[in-house]
This record gives structure tokens, C-alpha cells and sequence, in this order.
């Protein structure tokens, strides 16, 4: 996997679509972490993450697990930070 662009940052990332088609980087390796506010699944043409909202957890039912948006923990964040 390649690691983020963002210069000074070299974190391993996965990537995402999120509902509505735009792009999530995810913390390679951040799959289940309870800290995760995104919650992640398997489609057909590769990952699906949303926002979890406060207090939400992954649907199991889904088969959904938690992920950390890559966004919190990079070094160097774009400036049109998606919350
Ligand atoms: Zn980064």
C-alpha cells in the first residue's frame, strides 16, 4: 500500500469511498481500534467508510469494523479538513 502524499507525513494508509463517493484515507493497521471514528466494510469495488456519529458503534449486522480516519493522525493534514 502506498503511504500518505502529504509532505513530512509518511503514514502507511488505506483508502476508502465514503456513502457519498469521495475518498477517506484510513490508518493502515486501525482496523478494530475502539478509538475509531470510522466505521469500515467490504463492498464489491473495495472499502466503504462513514463517520461514526457520537457514541455510534460499527454494525455488526453489516459486517462493519472500526477504522481511524488517517486525517487525525497525519503529520500534515490538508487544510480542507473533512470532519
Ligand atoms: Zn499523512
Amino acid at each position: 500500500m502506498p503511504p500518505c502524499r502529504q509532505s513530512g507525513c509518511d503514514g502507511q494508509i488505506v483508502w476508502a469511498k465514503t456513502p457519498a463517493g469521495a475518498n477517506m484515507p484510513i490508518d493502515k493497521g486501525s482496523a478494530g481500534a475502539p478509538e475509531g471514528n470510522l466505521a469500515v466494510r467490504r463492498s464489491g469495488e473495495g472499502l466503504i467508510a462513514r463517520v461514526l456519529k457520537n457514541g455510534e458503534e460499527p454494525d455488526k449486522v453489516k459486517a462493519e469494523w472500526s477504522g481511524v480516519c488517517h486525517w487525525a493522525t497525519c503529520k500534515n493534514p490538508p487544510q480542507r479538513r473533512r470532519p
